[in-house]
């Protein structure tokens, strides 16, 4: 017998229907180039339903753009007319752009300011783009450009129809596409559904997760084009939160500025932005205003940063896991405010629990469970309504098990409380006589000591233990530090076979397109000979 409740679809343009008619005033600052717009959902909407009105439907649309109000329009107008929406990630390289615009193949490619001087770079190399949106407003429109067939944004939306209607259509329906930003060869399409984007913003939103509401104002420093945005395209109307967009700029001193000025209560991003936002307010004794809580996601955030922020400043951090195939966020680790500090710090040091609609679990090579014992280390599988089930066409990569689980690539050990702790990306671990060492957990130890800014970890090839692991530092700046004062900080933290072999001492570690360590930069650093000992 089926329930009897109305039948309505999933889709993402009821999420902007929902932040306009309820929350129609909540602000949308937004930082394009040359601009600083003050919007809200309301106009937001108006102006989508506009574009959606002045756009005729295709398979797929494409963007290159930082987050600004526009974009924002954008991934809604799109997507509500039944077209995909593919938002190239402008930090790839350039040949990796071209790579994921040419494989999807589409005729529009909407830019903005930021991001004009790349499309005219990139322009020899796309196959299948023949025009070009500029989102900017007319006076700011360049006099001149190598672009052919180039349209000003305001121009679409001024011909468009404000009355529109969102067409209703299957909530299974493709919307947004993200590219993963190929650190293992060429990126791989994640392809999202309305479904699965509605479902994930309620629940990675909801109180174990992001816990947000109407009082929240979110800097929007994450990518809209990495990991679709971590969902705060969606976050901000569904729930009602003043959403600040910085467009390209990502400067600590700015970024701070906003913090305070602006009243920001929620601060995403990988660690790196809010190492620099800490170091900003000690070398200054600036506060953080509203600032109440941090989520760090991408990669593992330091200890040492999640106590600073905790102890002297109030601001928790939720530290979730999640890749671009899981859409956003995964698992998350949610502290209650009772508990005392140091088991505070003690859980959001860990990536947390799965939030509803997902699942865990951990598997040895031959596919068998690995128990849930917080100490056995197995491959991390996960499944759930947001969990990509195939890449965008790319039959032939094989990454879900025989019986429906998605493969991550991560080693994992859980808890018997279902805890995830992530101990590494299988191919950064270092296998030493048989025996796995964490690149990440040695990376964070070394990250403990107070005069280090960062530390990278890999693997290098040794006679006996087949691979040892290599460390490379980075110090906080004037500080100075040995071989062996770095020794004797590891010796207090991890066993002794895990010391590295060689330890190296550089200016600046390599990162990739958001912001991560870039261990295949620094392995290949390391293969150069760069390094005494290697
Ligand atoms: P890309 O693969 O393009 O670098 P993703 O965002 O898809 O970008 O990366 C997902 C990977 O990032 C995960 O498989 C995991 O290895 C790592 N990762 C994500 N979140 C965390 C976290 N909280 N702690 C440690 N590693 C993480």
């Amino acid at each position: 017998m089926l329930g009897l409740n109305q039948d309505s679809q999933l889709l993402l343009s009821t999420i902007i229907e929902h932040g306009a008619t309820n929350f129609g005033a909540t602000e949308v600052v937004s930082h394009g180039h040359g601009e600083n717009v003050r919007s809200n959902y309301a106009t937001i909407a108006q102006r989508a339903k506009r574009l959606a009105s002045a756009l005729k439907p295709t398979e797929f649309f494409g963007s290159l753009a930082w987050n600004t109000h526009r974009h924002l329009e954008l991934f809604y107008a799109i997507t509500g007319i039944g077209s995909v929406l593919h938002t190239a990630n402008p930090r790839l390289p350039p040949a990796q752009i071209a790579y994921t615009i040419n494989f999807t193949g589409y005729r529009t490619l909407f830019i903005d300011l930021d991001t004009l001087a790349l499309a005219e770079q990139l322009l020899p190399q796309l196959e299948t783009v023949q025009e070009f949106v500029i989102m900017a407003p007319r006076a700011l429109m360049p006099a001149t450009t190598t672009l052919p067939n180039v349209t000003c944004y305001e121009d679409l939306i001024d011909a468009g129809d404000s009355d529109f209607v969102w067409p209703v259509f299957d909530e299974r329906t493709a919307a947004l596409l993200c590219f993963t930003s190929g650190t293992t060869g060429a990126p791989k399409g994640a392809l999202y559904s309305h479904r699965g984007t509605v479902l994930s913003a309620l629940s990675t939103g909801g109180g174990n997760g992001w816990g947000l509401s109407a009082d929240d104002a979110i800097l929007a420093v994450p990518g809209f084009f990495h990991c679709n945005g971590w969902a705060i395209p969606f976050f901000g109307p569904m729930y009602g939160a003043k959403l600040v967009l910085p467009g390209r700029r990502a400067d600590t001193e700015w970024l701070h500025g906003l913090i305070v000025e602006e009243g920001i209560t929620a601060g995403p991003g990988v660690p790196t932005i809010w190492l620099g936002v800490l170091e900003h307010c000690r070398q200054t004794g600036a506060g953080l205003g509203r600032l109440n809580r941090l989520y760090s996601g991408g990669t593992a955030p330091p200890a040492a940063m999640m106590e600073a922020y905790l102890r002297d400043y109030g601001v928790r951090t939720i530290h979730g896991w999640g890749m671009t195939e899981t859409t956003s966020g995964s698992t998350m680790s949610f502290a209650p405010c009772d508990l005392p500090e140091d088991e505070a710090i003690a859980t959001m040091r860990t990536q947390g629990k799965p939030l509803y609609g997902n699942e865990i679990r951990i598997v040895d090579e031959q596919g068998a469970p690995v128990p849930r014992d917080g100490k056995s280390p197995g491959l991390l599988q996960v499944r759930g309504h947001w969990v990509s089930g195939a890449y965008f066409r790319r039959p032939e990569v094989a990454f879900q098990s025989k019986d429906g689980w998605m493969e991550t690539g991560d080693i994992a050990a859980i808890d018997p409380d279902n805890t995830l702790h992530l101990l590494d990306r299988a191919k950064d671990m270092v296998k030493s006589g048989g025996e796995w060492i964490s690149s990440q957990a040695l990376e964070e130890a070394a990250a403990r000591h107070p005069l280090v800014m960062e530390a990278g970890v890999v693997a290098i090839p040794h006679p006996k233990w087949q691979e040892r692991p290599f460390l490379v530092v980075v110090m906080q700046p004037g500080a100075s530090l040995s071989d062996a004062d770095m020794r004797a900080h590891l010796s207090e933290l991890v066993p002794k076979w895990w010391l590295p072999d060689g330890i190296a001492f550089v200016d600046e570690l390599p990162h990739g397109p958001t912001g991560k360590l870039a261990k295949n930069v620094l392995r290949d650093w390391v293969a150069e000979g760069r390094f005494a000992g290697t």
